[in-house]
C-alpha cells in the first residue's frame, strides 16, 4: 500500500518538474510553421494561427520523431493512425467558424491535437477515438497540458454523442464514405460540419452547414486520411 503511495509520489514530482520546464522551447519553429505551411496557404482566422502558434505539437508526437513535430506533414502517432499535416489542421479548423461560446465535437482523437486547438476556440470540446489505448495518452496529455475543457469519450464516433448535442460545430479527422447521420442529427441550427468524404484512398473535405430543413455543402479540395471504422464508417 504504502509502497504503491510511493510510486505515485514519485510519478507526481516528475510531472511537476516538467511542467517547469520550457513547454515553449519550440516557439520559433512554430512560427515559421504557421507562416509558411498554414497563413501562405490562405488560412487567416488570427484565433486559428495564434493556437497553433500557442500549443506544443511536439509533446502529441511520439518522441522518437518528435523532431519532425513541425515539419509540412502528417506523422504517425502509433495502431497506424496518423496526427494531420498541421495546414490541414489549420484549414479544417478556420472552416469551422468558431466563437468562444460554442461547443464542438470531434470524431477521432488520435494524438489530441486537434481537439487542444479546438480548446483554444470554443467553450467545450467532445472528442471521441475508437481506440481506448490511443484515447487514453491524448487523456493524460490534455491533463498535463491543464487543457480542462475537452471531454475523450472512448466509442464509435459515427453515432455521434447525444448527451452533449447540438453542436455548433463537428469536425471529422478520419475519411468518411458519407456523413453519418447521427452527427447531422447532432448539429446545431446553423452548425458547420467539416469532414474529409469519399473513398478509403481519397476524399474531398466537405463543409455542410443546417439551416432549417436545408442542408448546403461546399468542397475544399482534395485530402487523404486514414479510415472512419463504425456503424456509419467504413467496416473493419
Ligand atoms: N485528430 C487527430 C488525428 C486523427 S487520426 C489528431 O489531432 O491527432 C484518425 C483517428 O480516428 C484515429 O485515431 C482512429 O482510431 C480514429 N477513428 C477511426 N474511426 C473512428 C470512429 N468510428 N470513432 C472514433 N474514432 C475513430
Amino acid at each position: 500500500m504504502s509502497q504503491k503511495k510511493q510510486g505515485s509520489e514519485h510519478q507526481r514530482d516528475e510531472e511537476d518538474e516538467d511542467r517547469t520546464m520550457p513547454e515553449d522551447s519550440r516557439t520559433e519553429e512554430r512560427r515559421c510553421m504557421v507562416r509558411d505551411q498554414v497563413e501562405a496557404r490562405g488560412v487567416d482566422d488570427p484565433r486559428v494561427l495564434d493556437a497553433m502558434r500557442e500549443l506544443p505539437r511536439h509533446r502529441f508526437i511520439p518522441p522518437e520523431i518528435q523532431a519532425a513535430a513541425y515539419h509540412d506533414r502528417p506523422l504517425p502517432i502509433g495502431c497506424g493512425q496518423t496526427i494531420s499535416q498541421p495546414y490541414i489542421v489549420g484549414l479544417m479548423t478556420s472552416l469551422l467558424e468558431l466563437k468562444p461560446y460554442d461547443t464542438v465535437l470531434e470524431i477521432g482523437a488520435g494524438s489530441g491535437y486537434q481537439a487542444a486547438i479546438l480548446s483554444k476556440l470554443a467553450r467545450t470540446v467532445v472528442t471521441i477515438e475508437r481506440l481506448p489505448e490511443i484515447a487514453s495518452k491524448a487523456k493524460d496529455l490534455m491533463e498535463h497540458l491543464a487543457i480542462f475543457n475537452v471531454m475523450v469519450v472512448v466509442e464509435d464516433g459515427t453515432l455521434g454523442y447525444a448527451p452533449g448535442a447540438p453542436y455548433d460545430g463537428i469536425i471529422i479527422t478520419a475519411a468518411s464514405p458519407d456523413i453519418p447521420a447521427p452527427l447531422i442529427d447532432q448539429l446545431a441550427e446553423k452548425g458547420r460540419l467539416v469532414a474529409p468524404v469519399g473513398s478509403r484512398d481519397l476524399q474531398q473535405l466537405v463543409r455542410i452547414r443546417k439551416q432549417g430543413d436545408q442542408i448546403s455543402r461546399e468542397l475544399f479540395g482534395g485530402v487523404v486520411f486514414v479510415p472512419l471504422l463504425g456503424r456509419h464508417g467504413w467496416q473493419e
